[in-house]
């Protein structure tokens, strides 16, 4: 794998400052039962690193001691925890807004047959990637089988009643561009994706969010290696719009890894970049109790602007 932080270092960013905190987003660990081209995880079946009870644990007190509106939980694939049952159960009843970032295939693994009937008792919101509505697009970044196996994950999610009209349980699928090119206009690819996904397999949803590919682990390394990461950086910052800056989504989220540890956004914990700019010490959720991180500024690096770059990008889609 090539490291692409020492790159990314070298690249100016302007400056930004937190705003009040509201989004706990928490990386469950780095397992997951795909092993997809454009993870900025690198998570795969055989990565071991996984979220103690004891961790979430310190999330939970945390919760119940701060006013916290999302728990935004991700990995990996975030249900393969074997405490993310407890961990959303007991969050739930506090009356938080649980976000789950379902990739869709897990909901078939045989030991996860339950799984979508849980997620519709705990009123769970689900964020699911499908990169494109055309199998073979799906298959090339995903793997073999996984467009189908969405499908069919996505079928089931509308019998519960995800993504159906006036339904309390919202199903928002995300897409992210094929290779090293911005994402197409997030309004028109909805429409797009809705009447495709509606007349071929009856399916509904309720927004489609486009991210940029971020280029930083998995899919850095593919630009590094095809010796295109300096373009496509270009490329973003040629892109790079202001307006964006007041929206990304570090300003109002924390991000928790497997170990507690506490960064600005899930891209800055896989770069290994900690929650406060220069600090060479890595902050703790049991010691987030005793911070305000307000106005407090974010560390930045040359992969922001994959965040900021045309209609702007973000866990919940374009930003402008
Ligand atoms: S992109 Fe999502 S589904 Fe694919 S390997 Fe990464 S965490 Fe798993
Ligand atoms: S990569 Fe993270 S820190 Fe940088 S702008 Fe995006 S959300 Fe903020």
């Amino acid at each position: 794998m090539l490291a692409t932080l020492p790159l990314l270092k070298n690249i100016k960013f302007p400056t930004i400052n937190r705003d009040n905190l509201e989004i706990l987003q928490v990386n469950l660990g780095y397992l997951c039962n795909q092993q997809c081209l454009h993870c900025h995880v690198n998570a795969s079946p055989s990565r071991t690193e996984i979220m103690s009870h004891e961790t979430c644990e310190q999330i939970i007190n945390y919760l119940h001691h701060n006013s916290i509106k999302i728990l935004d939980l991700t990995g990996g694939a975030p249900e393969l925890n074997p405490n993310f049952r407890y961990l959303v159960e007991t969050v739930r009843k506090m009356g938080i807004h649980i976000i789950d970032r379902c990739n869709l295939t897990v909901l078939s693994l045989a030991e996860q047959s339950d799984l979508a009937d849980f997620l519709t008792d705990n009123q769970v919101e689900i964020i699911a990637s499908l990169p494109c509505y055309l199998e073979d697009n799906v298959d090339k970044q995903r793997g073999k089988g996984v467009f189908k196996s969405s499908i069919v994950g996505l079928q089931q999610l509308n019998s519960l009643g995800y993504g159906q009209k006036n339904s309390n349980l919202k199903l928002n699928l995300i897409f992210n561009p094929q290779g090293s090119v911005l994402p197409a206009p997030q309004t028109t690819l909805e429409i797009d994706y809705k009447k495709f996904l509606k007349e071929k397999y009856n399916i509904v949803f309720n927004q489609l969010y486009t991210i940029c590919n971020m280029p930083i682990k998995r899919f850095g390394s593919t630009l590094i290696s095809n010796k295109q990461f300096d373009e496509y950086l270009q490329l973003l910052q040629q892109a790079h719009n202001d307006n964006n800056l007041n929206t990304v989504m570090c300003r109002n989220l924390v991000s928790v890894d497997w170990q507690g540890y506490l960064y600005d956004c899930d891209f800055n914990q896989m770069l290994g970049l900690a929650l406060f700019w220069h600090s060479l010490e890595k902050r703790h959720i049991s010691e987030l109790n005793n911070m305000n991180l307000t106005n407090n500024p974010i560390t930045v690096a040359g992969h922001c602007y994959a965040c900021t770059a045309g209609q702007g990008s973000s866990c919940g889609g374009a930003l402008s």
